[in-house]
């Protein structure tokens, strides 16, 4: 290539003689950032990717099975999870966030790395969970199992987790010493402290998923009621990995016998600054009605809507499968849930449309609100990587309807729910796709999208196999 200024020449001869870190760094693990880091791993980039939690998977892993094929979350997860983790060209940080970024006058990016201490030496931890075995402390798991188990200050975060370490809950740790006594391998340090590092990379690819709307309506009990849950507390009761190897309601433990479902719960509302759609609720929710009728098969299951949203590839087929196996659709808005407070069940009041319709109430022993997608990416995130954001608060893809992934910073990319709502296939195609453009732009392509003249990869980032 040829470099008419004579910046650029002594760019390129300081490239020259300094070795970049990684041609990528992937922040967030979820399904979508995997697919990154194995896609441009098998084109022979060498990747980063981190993510704060104690394990990668995000929050596929947590899932029971998917719509619209019910395949077992777990099963077609953890093979994602092995072939990024395991594969020669990513490296994997865990408990591991940005702190710190610049951009380089050459397009590269420093960015500072906070490396949350684990208290467990990873080079030395098998994952024999005997730390957790002898730990006294059992706390309420707000993680993996959404604050429907409980878990030990210590251990392993899940039986599937990668890496198979145990990683230390400083929050709830009363330092007895106990884990440390049972370690057989010594791994255990309470002198671990968080670390920072720096790495230089080419392109960065943010992938940092969803949360659920916070439960802040007070209509629906504002989070108060104990029988009123999430969609994801739902995925951890059905999973077969789940904290209590069945459905139960979270006030007395007891089956419930009559579910409903409130649509609409947490998106589709400006008061609480989430006016669009969230594209999977519907579907999650005709899901979970489906293995509830396998997993409580005498329940009555009912879903509250204003609109059934089921457009994608076999959604609408699936819909009329949970019909004929009885699932009851109400179409009303859920105006109020109030709690017995003797029995904790639940009294709904509904306006109900149509022929039958008017003000209604209804008693169910459980809910589940059916919840909006927010994202994990937020403004504070963007005072450090300074991408823009939608009015919506989701990461602004400057070129959504030619270019997508791409942000309002050369160089840096954007997969998955941390551009808007995704299902699991959209998330999987969207990190594929950005692969695609992260490629492109180490080789010097999409200089003229942002018209700058960066320079392509050094080849010292290309890894080996
Ligand atoms: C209840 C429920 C049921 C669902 N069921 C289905 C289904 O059956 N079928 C289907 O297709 N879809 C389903 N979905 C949607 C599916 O979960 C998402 O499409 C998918 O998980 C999105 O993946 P992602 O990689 O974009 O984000 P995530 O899975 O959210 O992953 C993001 C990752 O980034 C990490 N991260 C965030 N911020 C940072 C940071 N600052 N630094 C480092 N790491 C960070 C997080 O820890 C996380 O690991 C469901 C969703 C819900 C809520
Ligand atoms: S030191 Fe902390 S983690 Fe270890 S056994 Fe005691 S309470 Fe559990
Ligand atoms: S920290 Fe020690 S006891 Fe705990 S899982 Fe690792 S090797 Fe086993």
């Amino acid at each position: 290539m040829h470099l008419r200024h004579p910046s650029l020449r002594r760019l390129a001869k300081e490239r020259e003689n300094n070795m970049s870190d990684y041609s990528t760094l992937i922040i967030g693990s979820g399904i979508a950032g995997m697919q990154t880091a194995i896609d441009l791993g098998d084109m022979g980039y060498k990747v980063l990717m981190i993510d704060k939690q104690a394990s990668i998977g995000g929050t596929m892993i947590q899932l029971s099975k998917v719509f619209p094929t019910l395949d077992c979350a777990s099963c077609i997860t953890t093979p994602k999870m092995s072939s990024a983790f395991h594969h020669d060209n990513v490296d994997v940080k865990t408990l591991c966030e940005i702190h710190d970024y610049k951009q380089r006058e050459d397009g590269r990016f420093e960015v500072t790395l906070l490396q949350k201490a684990r208290f467990v030496h990873e080079s030395m931890c098998t994952g024999c969970n005997e730390c957790a075995e002898a730990c006294p402390v059992v706390a309420v798991d707000t993680g993996y199992d959404e604050g429907m188990g409980y878990k030990k200050a210590i251990g392993v975060p899940f039986a599937t987790a990668l890496p198979q370490k145990a990683a230390l809950d400083i929050d709830n740790c009363i330092f007895c010493g106990k884990c440390a006594n049972a370690c057989p391998t010594e791994a255990i340090d309470f002198s671990m402290r968080d670390e920072l590092t720096t790495v230089v990379v080419d392109s960065i690819v943010i992938a940092t998923g969803f949360h659920e709307t916070p439960m802040i309506k007070e209509k629906f009990g504002g989070g108060s009621i104990k029988n009123v849950i999430t969609g994801k507390q739902m995925e951890r009761l059905l999973a077969p990995t789940g904290p209590a190897g069945g459905v139960f309601r979270p006030s007395d433990g007891k089956i419930p016998w009559s579910i409903a479902y409130v649509q609409c719960a947490g998106s589709r509302d400006a008061t609480i600054g989430v006016p669009y759609c969230s594209a999977i609720c519907c579907m999650f929710a005709v899901k979970q009605a489906m293995l509830l009728s396998a997993a409580v098969p005498l329940a009555d299951i009912t879903i509250y809507y204003m609109d059934m949203r089921t457009f994608g590839k076999g959604h609408e087929e699936f819909f009329e499968e949970a019909r004929a196996m009885g699932v009851n659709f109400v179409k009303g808005k859920v105006a109020k849930i109030e709690e017995d407070p003797e029995t904790k069940d639940l009294i709904f009041h509904v306006e109900q449309f149509g022929e039958d319709g008017g003000l209604k109430t209804f008693t169910h022993d459980l809910a589940v609100l059916s919840l909006g997608v927010v994202p994990q990416w937020n403004q504070e995130m963007s005072a450090i990587v300074p991408v823009q954001l939608n009015p919506d608060g989701f990461i602004k893809e400057i070129r959504f309807a030619t270019e997508p992934g791409l942000t309002s910073i050369p160089g840096v990319f954007a997969v998955g729910t941390a551009t808007g709502p995704k299902d699991i296939v959209d998330s999987i195609n969207s990190g594929s796709s950005v692969a695609g453009k992260v490629a492109v732009w180490l080789s010097g392509g999409l200089r003229e999208e942002y018209d700058v003249q960066y320079l392509p990869i050094a080849p010292s980032v290309i890894g080996g196999k």
